[in-house]
């Protein structure tokens, strides 16, 4: 007997490479190729240096006001934590404590059943059908709990309000989480389904619409059960999630209304053009309401195309999954980086 037979073993989520070498076109994370709001950098140079001193505000307090004001909530119905990662984290513990397994897609964000396995949550994927799309049914059966991102990632894919209010209608017992990461690239969201769904929490995050994935920052939003809930767990677990810059920048960055419309707008413009550009070079993909495209070549392999980009210093995802092994995934950078992607595609598909 030793140690190592008490170990909580886990096969981790493996994030998209972040590489150290300067010059990558980097389409492999999501990230906005924008800067944050230009105010963000102000206030960012004026933060009272001193204050770091003294341990943040638990509740960050500015940061939910301010969130509160631009989605017509009650501040009491948000919850914050470091990057969506930890708030959706934190609501696997809280909401799905259950026998039953909860149900998610069979293609999704990768780190929903190594959350699933970290706290022995029992679940159970529901294919997604050939168009990538959710069948609603799939999720009338037993269950403990809900989960699914809209758009979908990685495929992009949107569904409609009226299908979210389908599965929450049929759910009533049950917590389910609708992640929004993606959901201001032209998705239409389900908030207004929180006045009539108690058990209804949607997720965002600042790391993609925002510009701010260095600086953590995710939330979400519910009735105030729900969120007393998760703060029940969060205060169970670490007060002090969120420091005091990512507070201030980011109650910062919501109140930029015209900065955050005019980046997301350019993205979705970049993106449409993308998309004719990948049909002329080969390409399929299901129709994307996100900031990526989930692309595959009619007649090359995902993975030879993946290498040879990599090659060329353009980095995109791909995974070696049964259903998605053709794929890449790829993100919208700047207009630049992306006709660079598609010059370097179209010199490897006439190989
Ligand atoms: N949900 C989905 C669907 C994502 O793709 C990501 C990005 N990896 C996240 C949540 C987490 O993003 P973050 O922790 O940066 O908010």
């Amino acid at each position: 007997m030793s140690w190592e037979d008490k170990v909580r073993r886990v096969v981790p989520y493996v994030p998209g490479e972040q590489p150290k070498q300067k010059g990558i076109i980097k389409l492999n994370t999501n990230e906005n190729p924008y800067p944050p709001a230009p105010e963000v950098e102000r206030l960012l140079r004026e933060i009272d240096y001193s204050a770091l001193r003294l341990y943040p505000d638990t509740d960050a307090g500015e940061l939910t006001k301010e969130l509160a004001a631009y989605y017509g909530l009650k501040p009491s119905q948000i919850f914050v934590g470091v990057g969506s990662d930890d708030v959706l984290s934190m609501a696997f513990l809280t909401f799905f404590n259950s026998e039953k397994p909860i149900l998610f897609p069979d293609i999704t964000y990768s780190f929903y059943d190594v959350w699933a396995d970290l706290y022995r949550i029992p679940y159970k994927l529901c294919p997604l059908d050939d168009s990538f799309r959710i069948n609603p049914d799939d999720y009338k059966q037993e269950n403990g709990g809900i989960i699914f991102p809209n758009p979908n990632a990685p495929t992009g894919v949107l569904e409609s309000v009226d299908m979210v209010e389908e599965i929450l209608r049929a759910n009533p017992e049950v917590v389910v989480i609708v992640d929004e990461a993606y959901i201001d690239f032209g998705g239409e969201s389900c908030l207004p389904l929180l006045s009539r769904y108690e058990n209804l929490l949607v997720v965002q995050t600042f790391s993609k619409s925002r510009s701010m994935a260095g600086m953590r920052i995710g939330f979400a939003m519910g009735n105030e059960k729900l969120i007393q809930c998760l703060n029940d767990v969060k205060f169970s677990f670490n007060s002090y999630t969120m420091n005091l810059p990512a507070q201030v920048l980011g109650a910062q960055a919501v109140r930029d209304k015209v900065y955050f419309a005019e980046t997301c707008g350019k993205i979705i413009k970049t993106r449409e053009w993308v998309k004719e550009e990948l049909k002329k070079l080969g390409f399929d993909f299901p129709d994307s309401k996100a900031n990526f495209i989930f692309a595959a070549h009619r007649h090359m392999s995902g993975g030879v195309i993946f290498e040879a980009l990599r090659e060329r210093g353009i980095y995109v995802r791909h995974w070696d999954k049964p259903r998605i092994g053709n794929y890449l995934r790829i993100t919208i950078g700047t207009k630049e980086e992306m006709e660079r992607l598609l010059e370097a595609l179209a010199e490897i598909v006439a190989e």
